[in-house]
């Protein structure tokens, strides 16, 4: 277990590896790496086409052991599943590819990660609307008693006004009339 290598180091090795520049329990500690994590494996492939081609060695291009045709049904389907709007037989399928092929697992957990970070995201900016409303509606309410506050004197005053006025009227014509 503590031979074991992490994606960082094994990336770091690729090339040795690949021109067999390695001791040979590094070498198979970076294969046995390589066997069982499909991304890795995806950048060995690359890197080594990607040598073959530099280098010029007559060597077959190696495909990534983990596409087939399996897998490529799995793909197309993916996102149906995902939705699920497959029917029973067909959910079965996709479940037997992502724990047989790991490159399969991973793309599931992918969309399911993707999934998750999208609807934390909605719930986020939800409940940030929902803050923002209230507190709108709460500066809303201020706003209106500001409001009323400030118009009640002016109203009162002129209700004072208009009073005193009547008075004044209703006096003067007293005295001019009786
Ligand atoms: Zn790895």
């Amino acid at each position: 277990m503590q031979n074991q290598l992490t994606c960082e180091q094994v990336e770091a090795l690729l090339n040795f590896y690949i021109e067999n520049k390695l001791s040979e329990k590094l070498s198979e500690y970076v294969r046995k790496h390589i066997e069982k994590c499909p991304s890795c494996m995806d950048k060995y492939i690359k890197m080594r086409n990607m040598l073959n081609k530099i280098i010029n060695i007559e060597c077959p291009e190696i495909e990534n052991p983990y596409i087939t045709k399996q897998y490529e049904d799995f793909k197309s389907n993916l996102s149906a599943y995902i939705d699920n709007e497959l029917d029973d037989l067909e959910n079965i399928k996709i479940k037997k590819i992502s724990i047989s092929n790991p490159l399969a697992r991973q793309d599931l957990e992918k969309i399911y990660t993707f999934k998750k970070l999208l609807h934390n995201s909605y719930e986020k900016t939800k409940s940030e609307f929902k803050n923002d409303l209230s507190k709108n509606i709460i500066h809303q309410l201020q706003q209106e008693n500001y409001e009323q506050d400030r118009i009640d004197p002016f109203t009162k005053l002129v209700i004072t006004f208009f009073a005193m006025l009547t008075c004044i009227v209703a006096g003067i014509i007293g005295i001019l009339y009786f």
